[in-house]
């Protein structure tokens, strides 16, 4: 039988394994999945949990109820050894290091956040990326809130200044939000005044969304100033401190949070060097997947540079990850039964961002540009419809049936969180429990 291994559990992951069920006889491959979460993640309705407008469980989807018939692991792939055809992986919950062999291995590992390796970034930035990063931030709100509703009027200002870099949709999105949430649970802080939160949004481009049509960043720029957010564009940042961050243009931002949705890289793993790499690092794919040079190693997704025909590659968008990874699956089978493979092609749907107050801008096909509440209407629709599970789907819409009718929950949580331990453990001194493992 033929080993089929797929690293990752994210839209293409899933996308692979699925099209693989439906298209293998019986006895024909044997498939496995390894993913270091046991769920996949809904990363377009990410920026509405970090606001709490949705709660932490219902945008995730476990890999388990995504599956049928392939044999998943919860680990963390931590090295391929490409003559052996081995990956060596680390369980997540055990700890202990294991080998296991392939002959076909699907690399969707994905994309991590990236910092540029600019001075006191890294360290200090909140990251937009897992559900982890969603919750914490979401926390991080709360925790302000609280200190601001007990400090002096120059730190409540301080405390409540939040800075957002990045104007791609992430950080619009993230930016509408906040505003929402602020709105929604304002009444609950009585010394804190409307005044006293100042949310800056900072894009290097010359326009909010760069990449996509300029009405679409002009009305986003234009609804968010409404709403009170301050758009800088045409300046980054040159580092960040323990007090705030400096702009290239030397402005000076004093501030607690800085959320980073500024840039990506493709996450690779050790052991892949020798595999061709685009420019910007992601695994060199030919237009049918597979990775010229290495037979049986095939990759898509956010880690892998597909060339799209025009000298350039697919974007890293879960749009090309869900339509990418059936036909990989499609190429991968006709690969073991000697057949023919074929290139993948597909001209993009367009993209949306929501931008709070049932506000967004939508590109649609043909370049056309929708902006106001017909958009944020598509958008809820859209992402809805997409949204893996019946339960996930109702859970989601309960939730905004819910948010029409009551405040937004500003109970600071620290569950969720990498360094959530039993008070028991706490009081007695142990290291949090990743640390024990
Ligand atoms: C906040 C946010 C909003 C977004 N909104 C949109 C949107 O509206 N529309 C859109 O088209 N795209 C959107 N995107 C982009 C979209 O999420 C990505 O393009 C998409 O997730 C890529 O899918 P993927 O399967 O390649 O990678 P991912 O979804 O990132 O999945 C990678 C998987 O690999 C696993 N993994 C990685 N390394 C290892 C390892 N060493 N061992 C084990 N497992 C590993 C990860 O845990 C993860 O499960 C958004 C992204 C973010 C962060």
């Amino acid at each position: 039988m033929t080993r089929i291994v797929i690293l990752g559990g994210g839209f293409a992951a899933i996308g692979v394994a699925q099209r693989l069920e439906r298209t293998l006889r019986p006895g024909e491959a044997e498939v496995t999945l390894i993913s270091r979460e046991n769920f996949s993640l809904f990363t377009p309705m990410l920026p509405e949990v970090s606001s709490g407008a949705l709660d932490t469980r219902h945008i995730v989807t476990p890999i388990r109820a995504q599956l049928r018939r392939t044999h998943f692991i919860l680990a963390d792939v931590t090295a391929l050894d490409l003559n052996s055809r081995e990956i060596t992986y680390t369980h997540t919950l055990t700890g202990i290091a294991e080998r296991l062999r392939y002959d076909q291995l699907v690399i969707t590992t994905g994309a991590s956040t990236s910092t540029f390796g600019l001075p006191g970034v890294a360290e200090r930035v909140f990251a937009l990326k897992t559900l982890e990063d969603a919750a914490i931030l979401r926390n991080r709100f709360m925790w302000l809130l609280e200190l601001a509703d007990d400090a002096p009027e120059a730190e409540r200002k301080k405390l409540l200044t939040l800075v957002v870099v990045g104007g791609g949709f992430t950080g619009v999105e993230t930016a509408g939000e906040m505003v929402e949430l602020f709105h929604s649970v304002g009444r609950f802080y009585p010394r804190v005044r409307p005044g006293d939160v100042r949310i800056v949004l900072i894009e290097g481009g010359a326009t909010l969304l760069p990449g996509l049509p300029v009405r679409m960043g002009s009305y986003a720029e234009k609804f968010l100033r409404g709403r009170g957010v301050e758009v800088l564009t045409g300046d980054g940042v040159r580092s960040a401190d323990d007090e705030g961050i400096e702009l290239a243009s030397g402005k000076r931002i004093e501030t607690h949070t800085i959320v980073w949705s500024a840039g990506i890289q493709p996450r690779l793993l050790t052991g892949s060097e020798s595999l061709p790499h685009a420019k910007n690092g992601a695994i060199l794919a030919a237009a049918d997947m597979s990775v010229p040079g290495f037979p049986g190693i095939w990759a898509c997704g956010d880690c892998a540079g597909i060339p799209d025909g025009t000298g350039k590659y697919f974007p890293p968008t879960a749009q090309h990850a869900i339509r990418e990874a059936p036909l990989l699956a499609d190429n991968l089978v006709a690969t073991m039964r000697g057949g023919q493979t074929r290139p993948f092609r597909y001209t993009s749907l367009g993209m949306m961002a929501s931008l709070g107050a049932r506000k967004a801008v939508a590109q649609l096909p043909g370049n056309r540009v929708l902006t106001g509440f017909l958009a944020w209407f598509l958008w809820r629709t859209y992402y809805l419809a997409r949204l893996p599970g019946l339960d996930r789907k109702l859970r989601v819409a309960f939730d905004w049936t819910l948010e029409l009718l009551f405040p937004r929950d500003i109970s600071e949580l620290r569950v969720y969180t990498r360094r959530a331990q039993s008070s028991a453990a706490a009081d007695a001194g142990l290291l949090p429990r990743d640390e024990n493992l």
